[in-house]
């Protein structure tokens, strides 16, 4: 059922998972399909986590803030832990474009397109693409880290900025990763895109997470939305501390388990308290380093006006050579420019939003009035930029917002706006975190590889296992 507001929970469950992002979300309805007993609190007043939208009155448009593109496997993981409904609107989108003052070149992000422009355009010998996309395929996230992202690439093709450009700029933005970041992290992602290209929800993200939170209520989750929990209740258990329940506006609410969603580092340090942890444990916590954050701007096409087919997703650059930092830098001139077009709601309307990195300190550091000023000049560079991909484009908005990482962090509860989680040492925390406390589990962003919508979703499963183990055993 879902629960109002006002209303008090006073059954026990067998689960309580906090937050509904998408592994969230997803682990829910993967051990309510098992029948287990399983009530879903989010601090919101919807679900989706980042898989989110909003929609303004002014202009009447509707804004989607993370459906840019995920990999084919989001198919398979919504046809198997949620319906055939949700699946079956999952579509390609066939218009990639890089415009670069390297490069211009369109593509479908297959292994077969990128090997031919490694060779035909790039020139790169035919034998040293092979055994570059050979390694890749081959990773996965059981292997210790060897190479970094920089490391790998230098190996493969010396000396070649535009070549690491267009292998690395597309999944920087996708999950945050830089050159000093594990291979792994950029290898396993890539390769998930690479496999059959990038795919994207048709209907909008407000679609999917309305037809996600009918699955869920058939297979009878509770839910209750504005229901921020503050604490995780542990008691004595025969191992040490167990969890028992969280406690939401004072009043606790008791199950065998619980499977937090939210950020791994608020998760342990503000909902558990470091007390409950050996102190081993919380050394090594602390170490975990966060992902970066993002900004993005959003322009709403008036009613009735049109814009041309310049592709779905735009890795737009100014800057003469690819370094990491100028993707972060709050002046940024790298930006991806996702187009929606009337095919996406089925209606007539156009939007465009551009994402680009960034870092929190770099937005929370600033004075009211300076970051006013920065916010005004983030959108005029944007619009600058994308006048020069569809001239006159400028007059046709009539909606224009942006969003900082002061924005994310408002409204996610993830610590410095983090839009990827933590690095890659953060996912042995996240898995190891039921192995120090029984009944206290961790599903969402962490270690790069289980973020995004994908890796959420499927991180989402492979926690609703390890909880099913449990309650099975107690
Ligand atoms: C700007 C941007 C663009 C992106 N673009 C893409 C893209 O194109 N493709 C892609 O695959 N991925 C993209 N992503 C990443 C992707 O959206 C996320 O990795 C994924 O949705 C995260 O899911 P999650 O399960 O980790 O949970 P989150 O989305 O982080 O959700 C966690 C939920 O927990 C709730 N919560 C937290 N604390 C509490 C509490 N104490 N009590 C109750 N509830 C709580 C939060 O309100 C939230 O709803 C993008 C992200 C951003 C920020």
């Amino acid at each position: 059922m879902l629960f109002k507001k006002k209303d008090e929970i006073t059954s026990e469950y067998e689960t309580i998972i906090i937050g509904g992002g998408l592994a969230g979300l997803t682990a829910a309805n993967k051990l309510a399909k098992n029948g287990r007993k399983v009530l879903l609190l989010e601090a919101h007043n919807k679900l989706g986590g980042f898989a989110t939208w909003f929609k303004r009155a002014q202009g009447d448009h509707i804004f989607d803030i993370s459906l840019h593109g995920f990999p084919v496997g989001m198919i398979k993981t919504c046809k198997k832990y949620w319906n055939k409904d949700i699946a079956s609107r999952i579509v390609q989108l066939k218009g990639v474009r890089f415009v670069n003052p390297m490069y211009s070149l369109q593509s479908d992000f297959t292994v077969d397109d990128f090997k031919s422009k490694l060779t035909d355009h790039f020139k790169c010998p035919t034998e040293q693409v092979e055994t570059f996309f050979n390694e890749l395929m081959n990773m996965n996230y059981y292997d210790a880290p060897k190479m970094t992202n920089g490391e790998l690439l230098n190996h493969y093709f010396p000396d070649r900025n535009d070549v690491h450009r267009f292998l690395l700029e597309p999944i920087v933005y996708a999950n945050g990763s830089t050159l000093e970041d594990p291979g792994i992290t950029y290898g396993i992602v890539f390769s998930n895109f690479m496999s059959k290209g990038v795919f994207t929800f048709e209907g909008g993200t407000d679609l999917i997470i309305s037809m996600m939170k009918d699955e869920l209520l058939k297979n009878e989750v509770d839910i209750k939305l504005q229901s921020k929990v503050d604490r995780i209740v542990f008691e004595e258990g025969p191992n040490g501390k167990r969890a028992i329940g969280v406690e939401v506006n004072g009043k606790l609410i008791r199950s065998k388990s619980v499977l937090s969603n939210g950020n791994l580092m608020s998760t342990i340090f503000k909902m558990a308290g470091e007390e409950n942890f050996k102190p081993e444990f919380i050394e090594k916590a602390k170490e975990v380093r966060l992902n970066t954050s993002s900004c993005q701007v959003y322009m709403g096409i008036k009613k009735g006006e049109s814009i041309p087919q310049i592709g779905d997703l735009i890795f737009y650059s100014e800057a003469p050579e690819f370094k990491t930092d100028e993707l972060l830098d709050i002046k940024t001139t790298s930006r991806t420019f996702s187009v929606y077009y009337p095919k996406t709601r089925d209606d007539d309307r156009y939007t465009i939003v551009a994402s680009t990195n960034a870092r929190y300190e770099d937005w929370n550091n600033l004075t009211d009035e300076e970051y006013e000023i920065e916010k005004n000049r983030m959108i005029e560079d944007t619009l600058t930029a994308i006048e020069k991909l569809v001239p006159g484009v400028r007059e046709k908005i009539d909606f224009l917002q942006a969003s900082t990482p002061k924005t994310i962090k408002k409204y996610t509860h993830h610590e410095k706006g983090s839009s990827f989680g933590t690095k890659f040492e953060g996912l042995d925390i996240s898995m190891g975190l039921h192995k120090e406390v029984d009944g206290l589990f961790h599903s969402g962003s962490v270690g790069i590889i289980m973020s995004g919508w994908l890796g959420a979703a499927n991180y989402g499963v492979i926690q609703s296992y390890e909880v099913e183990n449990y309650l099975d055993r107690v």
